[in-house]
């Protein structure tokens, strides 16, 4: 058997290794993008930026570690067309790579906002090592960063510039940071510790141009307001890339559709990762998730079908973020719950969140209280459990 991955990131890196950790002696071909092995994201917008190491130092393993277990790499070239008929991608430089199973583990790529001026240079977006070589140099000459988009990338790097001591102004189009992931509780929080640290967060701000003669010199803001800025950083969310799924006739929705094999409706093909949208019972509709979490839990369940011994898949998704000092750390889904219970001393920066859902526990964010984390990763499990086990 002979199984093919699109992507080279941390959930083909995740199959791979459970393929071959079950036994697996089967071909494996993997095909990436960009020009390196698989690895970690969550360093680029944290000490990646901050320290800049070499980039082989977010390897998950060396390149010669993939070729000794047997698999083909092709990296630096993107596959551009499947065939399902014929079972055959076909990449970039016309080559075709016959499958006998295919894994779709393509993740996201950077939103884009479509004002005017957004395609300046000195305007930048965040996600792949080639980002930050390219953001790196360009922030060291600049004092005034603007940043659009208060979400956790967008906090993450301002963090990291205002360290650095230049003039940081977030741009935030909600009415607080971070609403998509968390609640009012978290948000202002973090929101209120960035402006204490100096960043200039504003709330419902709608940028609505970037402008300059050459490069990026200001921004202007929907209300009319004009901010300087010398380096723009676009970090409003993502896109999943599905598009060569949708191109091959397979369903997508903002994301690969797959069921909790990871499997799409084609038997030979699967995804994981970022990439798919897939049904939760534990949640009681279905997810996409943007997470380190998930791309490893997700890519050892299409592992596992692959390897003849199916496990469903349906988490409790986890993640952090570090800014500054502050370890935020967020399990399960908060959206959706009904009560919110703030334990610990928020002004002593320790202290968590637990939210309730019909009485039973669905999401806890901490923030420096790993024990409250962990203990709550426990509890959701226990508690959720439950409406998993009652679904049909
Ligand atoms: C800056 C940043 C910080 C993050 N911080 C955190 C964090 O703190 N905690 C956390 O849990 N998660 C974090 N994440 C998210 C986490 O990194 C992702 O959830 C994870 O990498 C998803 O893994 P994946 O394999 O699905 O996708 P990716 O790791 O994105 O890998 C997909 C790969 O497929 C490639 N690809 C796409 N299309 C093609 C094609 N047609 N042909 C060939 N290759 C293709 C892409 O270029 C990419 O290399 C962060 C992400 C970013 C960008």
């Amino acid at each position: 058997m002979s199984v093919v991955i699109i992507g080279a990131g941390q959930a083909a890196a995740q199959l791979v290794t459970s393929l071959r950790q079950g036994g697996f002696g089967g071909a494996i071909h993997m095909i990436g993008d960009e020009a390196y092995a698989p690895y970690q994201r969550p360093p680029l917008s944290k000490k990646f930026l901050s320290e800049r190491p070499a980039p082989e130092t977010l390897y998950f393993r060396p390149e010669a570690l993939w070729r000794e277990q047997g698999v083909v790499l092709d990296f630096g070239i993107p596959a551009a067309a499947i065939d399902r008929a014929a079972r055959s991608v076909t990449l970039a430089d016309g080559r075709a790579v016959p499958y006998e199973t295919l894994v779709l583990a393509t993740g996201t790529r950077a939103r884009d906002l479509a004002v005017p001026g957004a395609q300046l240079p000195g305007v930048f977006s965040l996600r792949k090592i080639d980002d930050v070589r390219r953001l790196r140099a360009p922030l060291d000459d600049a004092r005034r960063v603007v940043i659009v988009g208060g979400g956790y990338i967008g906090l993450e790097v301002a963090a990291v510039v205002r360290a650095e001591g230049r003039e940081v102004t977030v741009l935030e189009a909600e009415e607080r940071v971070m609403k998509r992931v968390t609640s009012p509780v978290i948000s202002t929080f973090m929101q209120d510790f960035h402006r204490r640290r100096g960043v200039d967060v504003r709330l419902g701000a709608r940028l609505a141009a970037v402008e300059g003669q050459v490069r990026v010199a200001q921004v202007r803001l929907a209300d009319g307001a004009v901010l300087s800025a010398d380096v723009v950083l676009m970090a409003v969310g993502a896109r999943p890339n599905d598009d060569l799924a949708a191109a091959a006739g397979l369903a997508t929705q903002d994301g690969v559709v797959v069921d909790e094999h990871g499997r799409t409706a084609d038997p030979a093909i699967s995804a994981a990762g970022d990439c798919t949208r897939f049904p939760s019972r534990r949640y009681g509709r279905a997810l996409r998730l943007e997470c380190v979490q998930n791309a490893i839990d997700q890519a050892k369940a299409v592992a596992a079908a692959i390897l003849g011994k199916p496990q469903r898949y349906d988490p409790v998704p986890w993640f952090w973020s570090d800014q500054y000092e502050l370890k935020l750390q967020m399990a399960g889904l908060s959206d959706g719950y009904g009560d919110a219970l703030t334990v610990g001393d928020v002004t002593q920066a320790r202290f968590s969140v637990e939210y309730r859902k019909d009485g039973r526990l669905i999401a806890v964010d901490a923030v420096n209280d790993g024990r409250a984390y962990m203990g709550g990763r426990r509890r959701i499990a226990q508690e959720t459990d439950m409406v998993v086990q009652s679904s049909p």
